[in-house]
């Protein structure tokens, strides 16, 4: 492909063989292409990968439901249930609804979380699991166990979320061991023993705030040393670390940067967010996704990941081009890294990638512009916001 402008704003030209990038830049041209493509002078993004998704709560393929209130994550938890004993639409309808969906938008890798308890059992983890066969020619889809009513308040589930890693699931999740379970030895006991004992990572949600929630953090990073799962644990949202004094803040990000665990934000509505900057200059890595998408938790969302970016921008108050260069990474080659993908956009990596209407990649984030050509694996799958 060719008259194409990188990210650097500079022409280039990428080289596909056997949906992998075998060439990038000038000398791609000479790699002996069986076809060529004119890029129109598009600008060449990588794909977006979304750290943070749920693929079987969304209820997008339905009539719009109203949202239900509470202003508790336990009432949530509730309201959520008593909802998904009335949804007829099936999880792998829904799914590849939303899929279609972020897929046309240009996500070409989602980290979904899906929910574990005594009442769906497996059922939830089974149909991301099809959806993963069905729809692999369109995104790859990582899963995680994910207790969403809690592990100690629901007997049954810790077995369950063990049986969830035997049956495909890529990681164990977890949620606020302390505002939820009110236990948080008991919790991580569980969480930690499973991905001990199957190998896997852990990626767990934290909305407990302030201290206690600083608290938490820094018993998940002392767990993670003391098992030697440096680079293998995620924490989604962790809203107290927006919100600690500057000595409970520098010990917590040293704890979690000796960790290497990664901090999951969403860019979320009227509470604290991490601050990315700042954890970054401590070493800690950030990351970032959708999560909810026109579900029970919230109507909004819509599961693209440059206006993500842009939420991220707006909550952060980054302005300068570098400052949106950074948001759109969190998108792409950080939530890619923590999904275990190499480096985009570079040789040897998937040719996955979009062609989008800008001058430059501020541009891009700035204009949230839906007009993107989408390629995954080197085939055109997208354009103008439509599946081809
Ligand atoms: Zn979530």
């Amino acid at each position: 492909m060719e008259n194409i402008i990188g990210c650097n704003g500079a022409p280039t030209t990428i080289a596909v063989t056997g949906g992998k990038i075998s060439a990038i830049g000038a000398d791609a041209r000479n790699a002996g292409p069986t076809e060529i493509v004119d890029g129109a002078g598009r600008l060449l993004l990588p794909g977006l990968v979304d750290g943070h998704i749920h693929l079987d709560k969304t209820l997008i393929g339905l009539p719009f439901i109203p949202h239900i209130p509470g202003d508790t994550v336990a009432k949530r938890i509730a309201a959520e249930r008593e909802l998904r004993r009335t949804v007829s639409l099936p999880v792998t309808a829904r799914g590849a609804a939303l899929i279609a969906q972020i897929a046309a938008m240009g996500t070409v890798a989602v980290r979904s979380h899906v929910d574990i308890d005594t009442e769906a059992k497996l059922s939830g983890l089974e149909a991301v699991l099809s959806l993963k066969q069905s729809h692999g020619h369109l995104i790859d889809i990582q899963t995680v166990a994910f207790p969403q009513s809690g592990i100690i308040r629901d007997p049954g589930t810790a077995e369950l979320l063990d049986a969830a890693i035997e049956a495909g699931a890529d990681l164990v999740g977890g949620l606020d061991p302390a505002g939820i379970d009110n236990d948080i030895s008991g919790h991580l006991d569980v969480i930690f023993a499973i991905a001990g004992k199957h190998g896997v990572g852990i990626d767990l949600h934290l909305h407990d705030g302030g201290a206690l929630g600083a608290f938490e953090l820094r018993q998940i990073a002392e767990r993670t040393i003391a098992l030697g799962l440096e680079g293998k644990v995620a924490v989604s949202h962790a809203f107290c670390l927006g919100e600690l004094s500057d000595s409970d803040f520098a010990r917590t990000a040293a704890l979690l940067a000796k960790a290497n665990i990664a901090i999951m934000t969403n860019g979320p509505g009227p509470v604290p967010m991490p601050p990315v900057k700042r954890l970054q200059a401590e070493g800690v890595r950030i990351f970032a996704g959708s999560d909810n998408i026109r579900d029970a938790w919230s109507p909004f969302g819509n599961g693209d990941l440059i206006e993500r970016a842009g939420i991220i921008c707006d909550r952060q108050d980054f302005r300068a081009d570098a400052d949106l260069a950074l948001a759109f990474s969190l998108v792409t080659a950080a939530s890619g890294a923590v999904l275990g993908r190499g480096a985009p956009l570079t040789i040897g990596a998937a040719a996955d990638f979009l062609l989008v209407r800008a001058g430059s990649l501020a541009e891009a984030v700035a204009g949230r512009d839906r007009d993107r050509i989408v390629y995954k694996a080197g085939r055109k799958i997208a354009e103008a916001g439509q599946l081809v």
